[in-house]
């Protein structure tokens, strides 16, 4: 029997162009569905996005992607991507520069999980204390099936797993400020542990860590819009909805700030909420009130946020660094912000020269004055690379996000897709899920909140 198409027809508003927004939109527009995408920004993304600046195209953050990120990755190739390209693939790894106390972890090209043993054993900078902590993680965590009976923080999950200074010091502290963009002794360690599980865990592949080698919006929400537009859906951008109702017959209804003639659609069987958690809010707060009970659980959420902050400093063009990717030792106390650098010519040949430097959990750097941010991460580049050039940057640029993500705290709940309402979903990277606030948190809710409109129209 030929399979029902239910979405066939069916007019879906998806509000915010954010990665989630993107995902939820590619899914429901290659089901059939009349799909409207409404972007406040001109430009697709949210918070991994690109930008123009002075003839250079940047990102409003470096970030960093992982081999277990397989729903980003499928949509990617879906709307016809060329990941290998677009990618700089590089094995799972933490490696300081030689000048610092840190240490070098690189997995090499073996199955799993033999390529984690190898990089145990050939680890430079860790004593044979730290290495069999190192291993007595691992096994322990998967003995328990990277599974808490009860959330903790991951500062204390690492002392009941016995970890050494050390070890916590180079390699999951700022694994954890990495990936959750919080602090150890506030993060949720089963979130720590679901991250691991998918990468350190899982496949040696899924544990590539992957740096995007053209701008963020191009990496994926560029073409994604070409193709919603192409399975005959809309893109709209600078188009900010303003309010959502929901009229008599359970039809949608949205407000937009701007007038708009690109729209010829004014009514919509179902619409998904792809903002950030604090427009989401505010959306759902333009709705007639309703019984307190039927309050979607996202007004009952309470969410702290923490920033991060990219600096971009350029350098002479024939500045090369000795990997694409470095750690680096931070200590606030001593102006020392920086946590990883990335070597942007490794990754495009029209930004040879240029560093980008991450300081995640950025609160305090945030603070200061661009010019003192910068000076203070140039002196430490050179200081920690051990080539003084680098004090002296010929071009800076400081971006702090300061609600770049949740604060992943233990316990947290956060809402599911579906709201009080029929026909309003979520989606975001905020929203229920195994991730924390990262690109394949937002995806995934995307083509969640894409399954729960299909299925719901089904039953209806
Ligand atoms: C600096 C920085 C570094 C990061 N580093 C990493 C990393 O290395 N790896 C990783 O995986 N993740 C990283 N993240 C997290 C990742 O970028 C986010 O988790 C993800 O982009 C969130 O996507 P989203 O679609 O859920 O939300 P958003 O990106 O916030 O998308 C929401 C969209 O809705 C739009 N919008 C809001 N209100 C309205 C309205 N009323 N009408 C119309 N449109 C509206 C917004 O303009 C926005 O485009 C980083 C984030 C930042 C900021």
């Amino acid at each position: 029997m030929a399979k029902q198409n239910t979405l066939k027809d069916k007019a879906v508003a998806v509000i915010g162009a954010g990665w989630a927004g993107c995902a939820a939109a590619c899914e429901l527009a290659e089901q059939g569905a009349q799909v409207s995408l409404f972007e406040t920004s001109r430009i697709l993304g949210g918070r991994a996005r690109g930008f123009a600046i002075q003839d250079r195209q940047l990102d409003n953050g470096q970030h960093i992607l992982l081999g277990a990120y397989k729903d980003s990755l499928r949509l990617m190739r879906k709307v016809g991507v060329d990941t290998d390209r677009a990618l700089l693939k590089l094995p799972l790894q933490m490696v300081y520069p030689e000048r610092e106390d840190g240490m070098s972890f690189i997995a090499p090209g073996l199955p799993a999980p033999a390529h984690l043993l190898f990089a145990l054993v050939r680890a430079k900078g860790l004593a044979f204390e730290d290495k069999l902590a190192l291993a007595r993680f691992s096994s322990t965590a998967r003995w328990m099936g990277w599974q808490l009976h009860q959330d903790c923080s991951v500062t204390e999950l690492l002392e009941r797993f016995d970890q050494t200074p050390r070890l916590c010091r180079l390699m999951w502290n700022p694994l954890c400020i990495a990936a959750l963009n919080t602090a150890p002794e506030k993060a949720s360690a089963q979130v720590f542990l679901n991250v691991l599980r998918d990468s350190l865990g899982a496949s040696r592949a899924s544990s590539d860590m992957l740096i995007p080698r053209v701008d963020l919006s191009a990496l994926f929400p560029e073409q994604a819009a070409a193709f919603i537009r192409q399975k005959g859906g809309q893109v709209l951008l600078a188009q900010t909805v303003n309010a959502i109702d929901q009229d008599a017959q359970g039809k949608w209804q949205l407000r937009l700030k701007q007038d708009t003639e690109n729209t010829s659609i004014t009514s919509y069987d179902a619409v998904i909420l792809a903002t950030d958690f604090a427009n989401a809010n505010r959306l759902l707060g333009t709705l007639p009130a309703s019984e307190p009970t039927s309050r979607s659980a996202n007004q009952t959420t309470v969410m702290q946020y923490e920033a991060i902050t990219t600096c971009y400093l350029q350098y002479a063009e024939k500045l090369r660094l000795l990997r694409p990717m470095l750690a680096l030792l931070d200590s606030p106390s001593e102006k020392k912000w920086g946590q990883y650098v990335f070597d942007r010519g490794q990754l495009r040949s029209d930004q040879a020269g240029l560093l980008a430097v991450v300081v995640s959990v950025s609160v305090q750097a945030c603070e200061l004055d661009q010019a003192e941010l910068a000076a203070d991460i140039a002196r430490q580049l050179a200081q920690s690379l051990d080539m003084p050039e680098l004090a002296q940057p010929l071009w800076f640029k400081c971006i702090s996000e300061k609600r770049a993500t949740f604060s992943c705290a233990p316990g947290l709940i956060r809402p599911e897709n579906r709201t009080a309402y029929t026909g309003l979903y979520l989606a975001g990277d905020y929203t229920k899920g195994d991730y924390p606030a990262t690109i394949e948190g937002a995806v995934r809710s995307g083509v969640a909140a894409s399954i729960a409109v299909q299925s719901d129209f089904k039953l209806a």
